[in-house]
């Protein structure tokens, strides 16, 4: 098959005459330089300090056994879940624990196949390369990525017309590790070159009172077992959003409370005002919430109708939104579009019976 050439006039940015028509509503940005550095500061590194996901992590352990036993670079992997579940997190572990090279890239970032290449011709032998995103992978760049991954292989195609040339490059063995959100918006022949597939899931209470605990030490905060209770129990199941409601505890311990410790009275003021309600639920997902049950008088609501009207892009809500409100059963997708629960109308305070007043929100004791 013709592949599309490497280089070509104007290639740089923006998008080309192929290109998807753009929705009036932005897509969801990727973590920036500053999310991902602060992510950095409280990562396990090694396997060993990895909370939770079990099942995942003792297959990571035989997969990293064997791999150091053969000598050979690990298979690729394919990691997803929800964002903040810990994807970076398992993909940074690994080449740590085999003390190979690691480089990370993300879909969006590899535009052309050109901003590709340099990745596939520095990877060391046996090194790891991270693709954040993959799902968002340009096609054109994801048929370069098809022979590196298999035969480790790069055609080069230069020139166009009469005028172009393959030139085949041999790379040295190396593992892809893909993160998705979206693993059913990957291409078949994409999926099928990963010879390992692991889903991350949400995490359980006391893995997240864990996580809070020692991200606390990491901070240099002192907490108690019921502000990490405190935090754990309304983070979603997400430790992203665990680790900022932490952050943004210790800030309000400090500045607000004039506290030493975060304990469990001072982690509820401090979540209370950052408006995160008793079931986790922040701003933005009680005001889905509303939408739904006020607006549309509980559903059924298409995705792109609750997109508009919220103005907020249709994949934040699908990918940060929506699973914790499906988990927590307060929305039911179903094929006329989202509807909300029994239990979002008594979360909200417009049950039957009335449900949890609005001013108990923020407050499981009440
Ligand atoms: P993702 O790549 O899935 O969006 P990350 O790996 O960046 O998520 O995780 C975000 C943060 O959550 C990390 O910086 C880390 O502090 C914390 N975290 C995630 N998973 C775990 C885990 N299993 N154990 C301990 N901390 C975790």
């Amino acid at each position: 098959m013709p592949r599309e050439p490497l280089y070509r006039d104007g290639d740089e940015e923006g998008a080309g005459p192929g290109d998807p028509v753009p929705s009036p509503v932005p897509s969801a940005p990727s973590p920036g330089p500053d999310e991902r550095a602060s992510d950095d500061s409280l990562r396990p590194r090694r396997l060993a300090d990895v909370v939770g996901q079990k099942a995942v992590v003792g297959r990571l352990q035989i997969m990293l056994d064997a791999t150091r036993r053969r000598r050979e670079p690990l298979g690729h992997l394919l990691l997803d879940g929800p964002p903040g579940l810990g994807k970076t997190t398992l993909a940074t572990v690994v080449p740590a624990e085999l003390g190979v090279d690691f480089q990370i890239t993300s879909g969006p970032a590899l535009k052309a196949p050109k901003d590709l290449v340099p990745y596939l011709t520095n990877a060391a032998e046996g090194s790891v390369l991270f693709i954040d995103e993959i799902h968002r992978l340009p096609p054109t760049v994801e048929e370069y990525l098809y022979p590196a991954m298999e035969d480790f292989r790069l055609d080069l195609v230069l020139g166009e017309g009469v005028n172009a040339r393959t030139v085949s490059l041999t790379l040295k063995p190396f593992t892809v590790i893909g993160a998705t959100t979206r693993s059913g918006m990957l291409t078949a022949p994409l999926r099928d070159r990963f010879v390992h597939r692991e889903s991350l899931t949400h995490y359980a209470e006391d893995e997240l009172s864990r996580i809070v605990t020692v991200n606390a030490g990491k901070l240099g905060l002192a907490i108690d077992a019921e502000g990490a209770g405190e935090i754990a129990r309304r983070c979603r199941g997400t430790p992203r959003r665990a680790n900022n409601l932490l952050r943004w505890s210790r800030d309000f311990a400090e500045v607000h409370a004039k506290r030493q410790t975060l304990d469990g009275e001072t982690a509820r003021a401090a979540l209370a005002m950052r408006e995160v309600d008793r079931l986790g639920l922040d701003e933005q997902d009680r005001r889905y919430l509303t939408t739904l049950v006020k607006t549309f008088s509980g559903g059924p609501a298409g995705l792109q109708t609750l997109s508009h009207s919220l103005a907020v892009p249709p994949d934040t809500l699908e990918d940060e939104v929506e699973p914790f409100l499906l988990r927590a059963g307060l929305v039911k997708r179903t094929p006329r579009g989202r509807t909300a629960t029994a239990a979002a109308f008594e979360h909200l305070g417009l049950g039957p019976d009335q449900g949890p007043q609005p001013e108990n929100l923020f407050d499981d004791r009440a």
